[in-house]
């Protein structure tokens, strides 16, 4: 964008500029993405257009002319189908869920000025993350540690997996080992971390609680390395190693490594 003001995401400025936009024309639908900005604009639009958001969002169809979509709900326990009455349908999509497809009929883009100020809050600083470090929302691959590693120091393994995966993976963790002060909550998964859609998402020494798993749940492959073969992680992963993580993991990070070269 061209106006300064609106370099930075500004909550207020943002919302009006895309709201009057959206007031311009016959729109079918606004869509977002349910990601931290995402989700902090969205509503603020969906709210100044007098219509309902659907939060999170991830699967979307038009039957019969209405937007149906779909959204996890009580911790990704069971599916809300939501029908959209009306237009706009204001939607937000769980990020990384939905696969760009190449549509034989493009969109066209349209570059609108947007004049006035970006309103009162404005983003002053950002703090990014120390060099080299993924964050989990954003790798297309996490490797997450429990309470199975037992100890803070043994996180080592973890971080020597995700290096192996030439810095594409990131280190996640159960809410067990955030709050015991081994890993900071930046990296937790689940309900009250962080809901990530990786294309492989490796749980070490997890036992797959649902407040986990409704953070992980939407990954595309799921690999979980649990001592326990009744752990509940087993339920949703694609492929399963009962074992002593301690064993597998560094077997898996040399195999891994060799791929790379
Ligand atoms: C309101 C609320 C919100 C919550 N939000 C979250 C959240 O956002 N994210 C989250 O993760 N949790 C959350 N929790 C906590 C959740 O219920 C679980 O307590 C937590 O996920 C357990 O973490 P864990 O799997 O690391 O530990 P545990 O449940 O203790 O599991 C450890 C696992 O490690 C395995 N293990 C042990 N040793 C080895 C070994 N040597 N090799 C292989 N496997 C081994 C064990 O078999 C076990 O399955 C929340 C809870 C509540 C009530």
């Amino acid at each position: 964008l061209t106006n300064p003001a609106f370099h930075s995401y500004a909550p207020e400025g943002d919302t009006r500029a895309i709201a009057d936009r959206v007031k311009t024309g016959a729109y079918g639908a606004v869509v977002f993405a349910a990601s931290a900005t995402g989700k902090d604009l969205a509503p603020r639009v969906a709210a100044r257009l007098g219509r309902s958001l659907v939060q999170d969002i991830t699967d979307v169809s038009v039957v019969s002319g209405s937007v149906i979509a779909i959204r996890p709900v009580y911790a990704g326990k069971a599916l809300l189908k939501v029908r959209v009455a009306g237009t706009p349908a204001v939607l937000s999509l769980r990020p990384n869920v939905f696969t760009p497809v190449q549509r034989p009929k493009a969109g066209a883009q349209e570059t609108v000025a947007v004049d006035g100020s970006g309103g009162r809050v404005v983003v002053k600083q950002i703090k990014a993350a120390p060099a080299g470090t993924l964050d989990v929302a954003e790798a297309s691959i996490i490797v997450s540690g429990g309470r199975g590693l037992k100890e803070p120091g043994n996180f080592k393994v973890l971080v020597e997996l995700a290096a192996a995966f030439a810095g594409r993976a990131a280190v996640g963790a159960s809410r067990a080992v955030v709050d015991a002060g081994w890993r900071p909550h930046a990296d937790q998964v689940g309900q009250t971390g962080k809901t990530v859609s990786p294309t492989l998402y490796v749980a070490v020494g997890i036992s797959g609680a649902i407040q986990h798993l409704a953070g992980m749940r939407t990954s595309k492959v799921i690999v979980a390395i649990n001592k326990d073969k009744d752990a509940p992680i087993f339920k949703v992963a694609d492929y399963g190693i009962v074992g002593d993580l301690f064993e597998v993991v560094p077997t898996l990070t040399a195999e891994i490594q060799k791929l790379h070269g």
